[in-house]
């Protein structure tokens, strides 16, 4: 199985952490959301274990909380100590509605709006992640009017080709977020940020993509970030004491993905730190990282009832299901590839090859396509893997299919987190 959560009972169902995805099915209703919160748990401590090895703890897991929002997941991790990664007033909201306090909250965002700022400066959210030079103008004008001075940090492109899909690529110089360093505009936001009086810039952030496999990448980026540090105290006099590296360590979708395990990636990027401030006598920074896939992805399945099969010869199969699109467009975005299997047939061999089409109007409303199965026949229940990142999060109301419902498993003990969409839920903001 692709997770060592994933067992198959007796009967040949599917469990995850011990819960029987078949029951689910029925007791819940399909599509359904399963996250299992042992292994959630199991990956935050995971990843503050390394800090606290190889840093002395001297930093903070902010969990990006764009992967996977709700109430429940940030009550979760702040519960093993993190802090959480939001990137609008909907996530700030909802982390802070849900308990996380907010000097635990890190702002992101490239185009964040005045309500954004305001929010963030009245709660006294942590950490304000800012990307270009009007969001520091604007939040400095705002700061001063509230009396505040917000801690900043500067987003910073660090030209790091990290061989990941294109559209989750983010540090290269052709990017929508954060300050290119080989022009100068990075070290000429960082003069303008550190003029700021109502601004008390900490530190930089970089973030150099999604899903990547290699360590490499991470610890270039690291190196460069350090080293642009020091520059900066050179020709500012500025010593900054805080580097945000970020999120971006990959999980397994497919049986032949290979990620490096976070673990060996956190220890690379934090011996590439101490090296670096060895190199050129720089304090080492309290860092902050900023995982969202790496903790809730594999974490994660859906479940869907099998409505119809369509058999075009010499073509393909379609298995048609009851979602799709709506609760996981990551297909239809970029291709992305999941393993799926017959939940209540788990025990038997993925022998025929079919494409799983979902029930949007649509025709690039696919779950997969290639994908190896169980014969399926109607009314069976289908399980896709590794979706508890970027699914619900991204799932939306297209045809006005209502949201799905999420369910948590601990011990083997199911409960609802977030309950399905009603069609009253659907036409509440209609007059
Ligand atoms: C998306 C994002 C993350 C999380 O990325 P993962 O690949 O899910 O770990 C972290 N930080 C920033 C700024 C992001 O945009």
């Amino acid at each position: 199985m692709l997770t060592p959560n994933l067992t198959v009972s007796p009967e040949g169902h599917l469990l995850i952490n011990g819960a029987d995805t078949v029951a689910l099915a029925k007791q819940h209703g399909t599509p359904l959301y399963v996250m299992d919160e042992d292994m959630i748990r199991e990956s935050c401590r995971g990843y503050n274990d390394v800090l606290r090895d190889e840093y002395a703890g001297k930093g903070l897991i902010c969990y990006a909380s764009k992967a996977f929002s709700c109430k429940e997941i940030y009550r979760i991790v702040d519960s093993e100590g993190l802090g959480a990664d939001c990137i609008s007033d909907g996530e700030m909201y909802t982390a802070l509605s849900a308990g996380m306090p907010a000097e635990k909250i890190v702002l992101h965002g490239n185009s964040k709006t005045d309500t954004e700022l305001r929010m963030a400066v009245e709660k006294g959210i942590g950490r304000i992640v800012c990307d270009n030079l009007s969001e520091l103008a604007r939040l400095n004008a705002i700061a001063g009017e509230m009396g505040r001075q917000p801690k900043v940090l500067l987003r910073v492109k660090p030209g790091i080709d990290a061989h990941t899909h294109e559209f989750v690529q983010t540090g290269k110089i052709d990017s929508k977020f954060g300050f290119a360093l080989e022009t100068g505009e990075a070290l000429a936001a960082v003069e303008a940020a550190s003029a700021y009086e109502n601004l008390n810039l900490a530190g930089l952030h970089c973030h150099i993509g999604s899903q990547i496999l290699e360590t490499e990448p991470f610890a270039a980026a690291a190196r460069v970030m350090l080293g642009f540090m020091a520059e900066i105290r050179e020709k500012l006099g500025l010593t900054l004491p805080e580097l945000n590296l970020g999120g971006g360590p990959g999980i397994r979708y497919t049986e032949e993905d290979d990620p490096k395990p976070f673990g060996e990636i956190v220890r690379a990027i934090l011996g590439a730190v101490k090296a670096t401030c060895a190199e050129c006598s720089f304090p080492e920074p309290y860092v902050l990282f900023e995982p969202g896939r790496s903790i809730v992805g594999g974490a994660g399945l859906t479940l869907y009832t099998v409505m119809a099969k369509k058999t075009i010869p010499n073509i393909r199969t379609y298995v048609l299901v009851d979602g799709g699109m709506c609760d996981n467009p990551r297909y239809a975005l970029y291709q992305s590839r999941y393993e799926a299997l017959i939940a209540n047939r788990a025990d038997q061999p993925r022998s025929e090859t079919v494409t799983v089409g979902g029930k949007c109007c649509e025709s690039g409303d696919l779950i997969g396509e290639h994908m190896p199965l169980q014969p399926a026949e109607d009314g069976d229940i289908l399980a896709v893997l590794a979706t508890g990142a970027y699914n619900y999060s991204m799932a939306m109301n297209y045809n006005r299919n209502p949201r799905a419902e999420v369910v948590m498993v601990k011990n083997g003990e199911a409960r609802t987190v977030v309950r399905r969409e009603s069609y009253e839920d659907l036409v509440r903001n209609d007059l």
